[in-house]
């Protein structure tokens, strides 16, 4: 399929998970800096709501597609050479991954071979979207890319985890036998704007509970911490990761330090919303860690990059949004 409209410097980019929370916002910031964008996925967890704006614009392609299929991406609707790969496509909420899991399992792992085969014929340079998950409940605190993690390799957040592990592990081989150009980026906790109000991860319950004035349902005591990321920044930080010299595979952790209680959050929430919520209290899952926040110093050094966005700014944006989209 020809290139119409390509700039004389604009990079022909593969976003895979382009219809997602994170991955549409990827799309925007690339479409915005003029390249050319070949989104695919499957919409198991996404939605073409979210890059609808895109749909007609001459440098965004979609198709939709699982990059899982064994057959590779018959549809994808581009024949040129491409430059840089973003594997996004993974269901990210444990409701979602939990729900089913053989599909979380094939989307890191033949999703990512499959991926990976088109970094090798292409020469392109290629973006694995790990996570903070691959350090599990994790025994050190805060977590360091070194941390080799604590995950139970059996319980019910193992297909994601052990998944993400594993995807990893398989990108490190294309880079070890291929010479393959990896990035790995591990990335924590990321909230914003677009987020499926259904997901069942906790800014996006929490905010849907508060504005119709019904009860947070926190898990567990909420004592447990997450350090939580706007969505701005990790884009950030995505692009800085795909620029960064050959030599710099990762993995690296992208995310916010600050770290807050569960039941730290829900107030905040209760608070910039004005709600009348109460807090109740329920069983927390399996495996649910009971810490977490990375340790930036790798992403600061090499990538000159750290997030920016308090967490009230953008817990602020983030429920604006959700008030618009009720
Ligand atoms: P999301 O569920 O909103 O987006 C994932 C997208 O991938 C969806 O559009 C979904 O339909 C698509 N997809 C899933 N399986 C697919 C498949 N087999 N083939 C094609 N498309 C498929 O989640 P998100 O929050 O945008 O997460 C994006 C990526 O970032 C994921 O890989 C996730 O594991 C990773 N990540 C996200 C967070 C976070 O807090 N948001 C944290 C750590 C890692
Ligand atoms: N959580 C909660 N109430 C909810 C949803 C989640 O208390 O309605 C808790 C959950 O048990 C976990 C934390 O919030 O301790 C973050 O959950 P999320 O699913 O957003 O992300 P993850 O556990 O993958 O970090």
């Amino acid at each position: 399929m020809p290139i119409k409209n390509l700039q004389k410097n604009s990079k022909k980019i593969l976003v895979a998970g382009a219809a997602g929370f994170v991955g549409s916002h990827l799309c925007d910031f690339l479409i915005a800096r003029g390249d050319y964008v070949i989104g695919i996925d499957n919409l198991s967890t996404g939605s073409k709501k979210n890059i609808a704006h895109l749909l007609r614009h001459p440098r965004f392609k979609f198709a939709k597609d699982d990059v899982a299929r064994r057959e590779g991406f018959k549809t994808l609707p581009y024949r040129g050479n491409i430059d840089e790969i973003y594997h996004l496509a993974s269901p990210a909420s444990p409701a979602y991954y939990q729900q089913n899991p053989i599909n979380t399992w094939k989307a890191n792992t033949i999703g990512t071979l499959n991926l990976l085969q088109l970094e090798k014929k292409y020469r392109a340079k290629f973006l694995f979207a790990s996570t903070s998950e691959v350090y599990g409940d994790p025994l050190q605190h805060p977590q360091t890319e070194s941390y080799f993690g604590n995950v139970n390799p059996v319980g019910i957040r193992s297909c994601y985890d052990e998944s993400k592990r594993a995807g990893e592990s398989l990108c490190m081989d294309y880079y070890r036998q291929f010479n393959s150009q990896i990035k790995i980026v591990r990335i924590f906790n990321t909230y914003g704007p677009r987020m499926d109000k259904n997901d069942g991860r906790v800014v996006s319950n929490f905010i849907t509970q508060a504005l119709a004035n019904e009860p947070i349902t926190i898990y567990g005591t909420g004592r447990q911490t997450r350090s939580f990321q706007y969505v701005d920044d990790l884009i950030g930080g995505l692009i800085k990761m795909m620029a960064s010299p050959k030599s710099f595979v990762g993995p690296v952790n992208i995310g916010n330090p600050g770290e807050f209680t569960v039941l730290e959050l829900a107030k905040k929430i209760i608070k910039f919303t004005g709600s009348k919520s109460s807090i109740i209290y329920k069983p927390l899952p399996q495996d649910d860690p009971n810490q977490r926040k990375p340790d930036i110093a790798l992403a600061k050094q090499v990538l000159n990059w750290q997030s920016k966005i308090n967490l009230e700014v953008g817990l602020k944006s983030t429920i604006e949004y959700f008030k618009r989209n009720a």
